[in-house]
């Protein structure tokens, strides 16, 4: 990061003169596609942006300088990206000074980033997951060429520390523990795009999250692909129920919060850890994808339907009150309908408390993208309506377990529907909506829970 701070140093005298000839300071838009690690990669880039003298604006029409971070997970993700790079056409006709940068893992793929260097020549810059913390270098570069600059090298075993970050949120935060996946479930990009498992040193997450306390931040996720692999590539001694004991020593700091877990990796000292560890939020995410062993299997995702089901009892035996949440995919390409029952068995005999539900999406270079379907669209969309409709009645039910019960919560913000109304998380991860004047935002606040909806819960101030 030494030679990188010296970049925005560099920029940061032409932001002056720029702010100086202007009488505004120099402009940053960024925008976010796909999960909670693009969100905190983002947090990086605004952080060395901010170092170098810019200013933040949602708006790309007056924004001097524009970052996309992409993601590849799915299809419509792209697109999106794809259909806004096409609009910024028009506004850098009008302004051919504004810096156009597209980032993160839908960029990492070569394919996309050649595409995007022809049918997108207006880009000045492209960069991979790998190259993040080369920004600066690379944004100093694409601010004097008129060529795009392109950066997709592979990395792997790299960690930059000490990259500024600018968090909005004061008194929560994402930390990540460890970069990559080694997993190669059949049908994801993620291992392609953000390469090998790479843990940061035990010292350095601590050091980050005692500053982050000592700032007053109080709810801290340790976030990875895959947490429960966390140490394995060190030469520290250290797993990841380890860490998390660590953590709960750490003087501020009231909540934990880990993602994403690999079922295949869920030990059973991680859950005494989750079940002895006071501050941790009695929730857990365990991705199960779907419920047909052959179909498992074919995913690449090792283990069984049994497997998972007897890590959940084991969870639910130690830490009863916890809050399960998972990801599923419907209309992989070989599931048939029969083998699809075996997923909703498992949502009806878990009963979580949230799904995240994707119908499959074809990533090209995967093993997955070669297989035929058997189920035609309409068969998938109908089975992805009926799994819906499963969860829904027992998302529903687990909130009315809450009605009457005050829970403590955290305020995180302003209901966008009605100002007069805060929204926060109880420690179980529930959202709780309550009438609540701005002053109470990043406080714990006790909540009696009046009324349970499908995925939410309201309330009212208990005190
Ligand atoms: S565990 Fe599987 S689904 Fe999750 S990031 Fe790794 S390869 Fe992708």
């Amino acid at each position: 990061m030494n030679e990188q701070r010296a970049y925005l140093a560099k920029i940061k005298e032409e932001n002056a003169r720029f702010a100086a000839a202007h009488g505004h300071e120099r402009l940053a838009c960024t925008r976010t596609y796909g999960c909670q690690q693009n969100e905190n990669d983002t947090e990086r880039i605004r952080g060395m942006l901010e170092e170098a003298g810019f200013a933040f604006t949602d708006d790309e029409n007056k924004a001097e300088l524009v970052i996309y971070n992409t993601c590849a997970v799915r299809e419509n993700a792209e697109q999106r990206v794809l259909g806004r790079l096409g609009l910024l056409k028009t506004i850098k006709a009008e302004r051919p000074d504004m810096i156009i940068g597209v980032c993160g893992c839908m960029v990492q793929q070569e394919h996309i980033a050649e595409r995007i260097k022809k049918v997108h020549n207006h880009v000045d810059l492209i960069f991979g997951t790998h190259a993040l913390y080369r920004m600066p270098k690379l944004l100093y570069e694409a601010m004097r060429s008129k060529k795009a600059v392109v950066d997709i090298e592979n990395s792997d075993g790299e960690i930059a520390e000490d990259i500024p970050t600018k968090r909005d949120n004061r008194f929560q935060a994402w930390v990540s523990v460890m970069f990559g996946c080694n997993n190669f479930c059949s049908y994801c990009v993620v291992p392609y795009v953000r390469g090998r498992e790479r843990s940061r040193r035990s010292a350095d997450i601590i050091a980050e999250i005692k500053r982050l306390a000592a700032d007053g931040c109080t709810e801290i996720s340790l976030l990875g692909q895959n947490v429960n692999s966390y140490g394995k590539d060190l030469d520290e001694n250290i797993d990841f129920a380890d860490l998390l004991r660590m953590v709960n020593e750490i003087e501020g700091v009231k909540r934990i919060r880990f993602m994403t877990s690999h079922p295949k990796d869920l030990s059973d000292k991680l859950i005494d850890a989750m079940a002895e560890c006071d501050k941790f939020c009695r929730q857990l995410h365990l991705p199960f994808q779907a419920g047909n062993d052959r179909v498992l299997k074919q995913m690449n995702r090792g283990y069984t339907k049994a497997e998972y089901l007897d890590k959940i009892r084991r969870v639910k035996e130690k830490i009863p009150d916890i809050f399960l949440s998972t990801d599923v995919i419907v209309g992989f390409p070989t599931e048939t309908n029969e083998e699809f029952e075996d997923t909703l068995d498992v949502l009806r005999e878990v009963e979580f408390d949230h799904i995240f539900s994707f119908i499959y999406s074809r990533r090209e270079g995967t093993p997955a993208a070669k297989l035929d379907f058997v189920l035609t669209d309409e068969e998938i969309h109908r089975n992805f309506n009926r799994l819906l409709e499963v969860q829904n009645e027992i998302s529903k039910r687990k909130n009315e377990e809450y009605l009457g019960r005050v829970e403590e919560v955290l305020a995180e913000g302003v209901s966008p529907k009605d100002s007069t109304v805060l929204s926060g998380r109880c420690a179980s991860s529930k959202i709780v909506n309550f009438k609540g004047g701005e002053e109470l935002i990043g406080k714990y606040v006790k909540v009696k829970i009046t009324e349970a909806m499908t995925w939410s819960l309201n309330g009212e101030l208990a005190e």
